[in-house]
Protein backbone atom coordinates (compact mmCIF):
# COMPACT_ATOMS: atom_id res chain seq x y z
CA UNK A 1 0.00 0.00 0.00
CA UNK A 2 0.82 3.53 -0.94
CA UNK A 3 1.72 6.38 2.09
CA UNK A 4 -1.54 8.20 0.38
CA UNK A 5 -3.31 5.26 1.23
CA UNK A 6 -2.07 4.59 4.26
CA UNK A 7 -2.78 7.51 5.64
CA UNK A 8 -6.53 7.54 4.15
CA UNK A 9 -6.91 4.05 5.97
CA UNK A 10 -5.86 5.42 9.08
CA UNK A 11 -8.14 8.70 9.15
CA UNK A 12 -11.05 6.06 8.00
CA UNK A 13 -9.75 3.97 10.94
CA UNK A 14 -10.21 6.96 12.74
CA UNK A 15 -13.89 8.10 11.69
CA UNK A 16 -14.93 4.93 12.85
CA UNK A 17 -13.52 5.10 16.01
CA UNK A 18 -15.50 8.38 16.70
CA UNK A 19 -18.51 6.14 16.05
CA UNK A 20 -20.65 9.15 14.06
CA UNK A 21 -24.05 9.84 14.61
CA UNK A 22 -24.18 9.75 10.40
CA UNK A 23 -27.69 11.72 10.22
CA UNK A 24 -25.54 15.03 11.33
CA UNK A 25 -24.55 17.39 8.82
CA UNK A 26 -21.38 17.66 10.00
CA UNK A 27 -20.38 13.79 10.15
CA UNK A 28 -22.08 13.52 6.95
CA UNK A 29 -19.52 16.14 5.41
CA UNK A 30 -16.28 14.54 6.98
CA UNK A 31 -17.16 11.34 6.02
CA UNK A 32 -17.83 11.98 2.63
CA UNK A 33 -14.08 14.32 2.79
CA UNK A 34 -12.62 11.29 4.04
CA UNK A 35 -14.66 9.22 0.93
CA UNK A 36 -13.43 11.75 -1.53
CA UNK A 37 -9.47 11.37 0.10
CA UNK A 38 -9.54 7.92 -0.09
CA UNK A 39 -10.87 8.23 -4.11
CA UNK A 40 -7.96 10.56 -4.52
CA UNK A 41 -5.56 8.22 -2.72
CA UNK A 42 -6.54 5.20 -5.50
CA UNK A 43 -6.84 7.35 -8.43
CA UNK A 44 -3.24 8.73 -7.45
CA UNK A 45 -1.97 5.10 -7.26
CA UNK A 46 -3.24 4.22 -10.42
CA UNK A 47 -1.65 7.05 -12.00
CA UNK A 48 1.57 6.19 -10.30
CA UNK A 49 1.63 2.54 -11.87
CA UNK A 50 0.44 3.69 -15.63
CA UNK A 51 3.30 6.21 -15.50
CA UNK A 52 5.75 3.50 -14.18
CA UNK A 53 4.64 0.90 -16.96
CA UNK A 54 5.05 3.82 -19.39
CA UNK A 55 8.71 4.63 -17.58
CA UNK A 56 9.42 0.93 -18.71
CA UNK A 57 8.13 0.90 -21.87
CA UNK A 58 9.84 4.33 -22.45
CA UNK A 59 13.29 2.65 -21.94
CA UNK A 60 12.56 -0.41 -24.04
CA UNK A 61 11.37 2.45 -26.82
CA UNK A 62 15.07 4.08 -25.84
CA UNK A 63 17.31 0.76 -26.20
CA UNK A 64 15.36 -0.39 -29.53
CA UNK A 65 16.34 3.30 -30.64
CA UNK A 66 20.00 2.55 -29.98
CA UNK A 67 20.07 -0.24 -31.63
CA UNK A 68 18.60 0.89 -34.69
CA UNK A 69 20.50 3.71 -34.73
CA UNK A 70 24.11 1.32 -34.04
CA UNK A 71 22.40 -1.04 -37.28
CA UNK A 72 21.94 2.79 -39.71
CA UNK A 73 25.21 4.54 -38.62
CA UNK A 74 26.84 0.95 -38.85
CA UNK A 75 25.56 0.22 -42.08
CA UNK A 76 26.50 3.83 -43.69
CA UNK A 77 29.92 3.48 -42.67
CA UNK A 78 29.93 -0.06 -43.92
CA UNK A 79 28.46 0.95 -47.28
CA UNK A 80 29.74 4.08 -48.48
CA UNK A 81 33.82 5.23 -48.96
CA UNK A 82 34.61 8.32 -50.19
CA UNK A 83 36.76 8.54 -52.93
CA UNK A 84 38.59 11.65 -54.71
CA UNK A 85 38.56 11.69 -58.50
CA UNK A 86 42.36 12.70 -59.07
CA UNK A 87 41.66 14.29 -61.90
CA UNK A 88 38.42 16.84 -61.26
CA UNK A 89 38.70 16.63 -56.83
CA UNK A 90 34.98 15.33 -57.63
CA UNK A 91 34.19 13.69 -54.37
CA UNK A 92 32.72 9.93 -55.24
CA UNK A 93 30.74 8.27 -52.66
CA UNK A 94 31.83 4.26 -53.89
CA UNK A 95 29.22 0.80 -52.88
CA UNK A 96 30.77 -1.89 -50.36
CA UNK A 97 29.85 -3.99 -53.65
CA UNK A 98 31.92 -2.19 -55.30
CA UNK A 99 35.10 -4.67 -55.04
CA UNK A 100 34.17 -8.16 -55.84
CA UNK A 101 35.46 -10.71 -53.43
CA UNK A 102 39.49 -10.79 -53.02
CA UNK A 103 39.91 -7.89 -56.23
CA UNK A 104 42.24 -5.71 -54.88
CA UNK A 105 41.90 -2.75 -57.56
CA UNK A 106 38.50 -2.10 -59.98
CA UNK A 107 38.40 0.71 -62.96
CA UNK A 108 35.93 3.53 -62.05
CA UNK A 109 34.64 5.97 -64.11
CA UNK A 110 34.13 9.25 -62.83
CA UNK A 111 30.45 10.86 -63.72
CA UNK A 112 31.80 14.52 -63.18
CA UNK A 113 34.64 14.46 -65.87
CA UNK A 114 34.65 10.76 -67.35
CA UNK A 115 37.97 10.38 -66.65
CA UNK A 116 38.79 6.44 -65.98
CA UNK A 117 41.08 5.64 -62.72
CA UNK A 118 41.91 2.75 -60.83
CA UNK A 119 40.38 2.49 -57.73
CA UNK A 120 42.83 0.54 -54.53
CA UNK A 121 40.59 -1.78 -52.38
CA UNK A 122 42.05 -0.70 -48.92
CA UNK A 123 41.10 -3.80 -46.98
CA UNK A 124 42.72 -5.60 -49.58
CA UNK A 125 46.16 -3.60 -49.13
CA UNK A 126 46.32 -4.05 -45.68
CA UNK A 127 45.73 -7.76 -45.71
CA UNK A 128 48.54 -8.09 -48.04
CA UNK A 129 50.76 -6.23 -45.48
CA UNK A 130 50.45 -8.54 -42.90
CA UNK A 131 50.87 -11.53 -45.05
CA UNK A 132 54.67 -10.01 -46.35
ZN1 LIG B 1 36.59 13.42 -62.14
Amino acid sequence: MSYLMERVSYLKGLTDGLEFDNSTKEAKVLLEMVSILSDFAEAIEDLDDEVGELDEYLDAVDEDLDDLEDFVYEEEEFEFDEVECPYCGEILNIDSDFFEDGECEKELVCPKCNEVFILDNDECDESEEIIE
